[in-house]
């Protein structure tokens, strides 16, 4: 599968995008999946931009990370939206709110890929799956069949993983947005 983003270049690139509520993990996923580990506490309030050089499917590429940190959802959102080539709109198992907060990225995320040809994929990603233990018995917890519900309603690829278990669960997700990056 090619995986030739933007124009021709000896090295393609992938813009890649997390999204959601504030202590879902995105840092922790974007840390985990840029060096392996789990750093359990990170500044809350700081966005930025991680550049890591991958081999997806054989093929090297440059993945850009914007780790951001919106502190009310979906506001001021130009600084990604033309920029991204997929989004990954994380929420926390076992934060309702979170999963919430997700239903207001896909909403903004679907009118924007409206206007956009080829549509920019979005990979909903259930965050904190190490916390599973109570899901079946707590109304605060979110169920795998939400998760799966949410990603078919607005058309998106689905995952849960652990920020702080398997590297290898979180960079398949990482990849896994590569190859569905939008491809000129
Ligand atoms: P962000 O605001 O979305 O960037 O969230 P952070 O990455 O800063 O994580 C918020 C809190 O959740 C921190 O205390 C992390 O240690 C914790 N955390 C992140 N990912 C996981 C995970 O997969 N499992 C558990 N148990 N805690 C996590
Ligand atoms: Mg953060």
């Amino acid at each position: 599968m090619s995986v030739m983003f933007g124009k021709a270049k000896s090295c393609p690139e992938c813009n890649l995008v997390l999204l959601g509520a504030m202590g879902c993990g995105k840092s922790a996923l974007t840390v985990k999946f840029l060096t392996k580990r789990f750093i359990s506490e990170y500044d809350p309030y700081l966005e930025d931009i991680y550049s890591s050089e991958e081999i997806v499917d054989h093929q090297p590429v440059t993945v850009r990370v914007m780790d951001t940190c919106d502190q009310e959802g979906p506001v001021n959102c130009e600084r990604y939206l033309s920029w991204a080539n997929a989004f990954l709109v994380v929420y926390s198992i076992n934060v309702m709110e979170s999963f919430r907060g997700c239903q207001l990225y896909l909403k903004t995320l679907s009118l924007h890929n409206k206007t956009f040809s080829p549509q920019t994929p979005i990979i909903l990603l259930g965050n904190k799956l190490d916390m599973d233990r109570y899901r079946l018995v707590s109304p605060v917890q979110v169920s795998q069949c939400d998760g799966e519900a949410l990603a078919a309603h607005f058309g998106c690829l689905f995952f849960e993983v652990s920020a702080c278990r398997d590297f290898h669960s979180v960079q398949h997700v990482f990849h896994e947005a590569v190859r569905r990056a939008k491809r000129d």
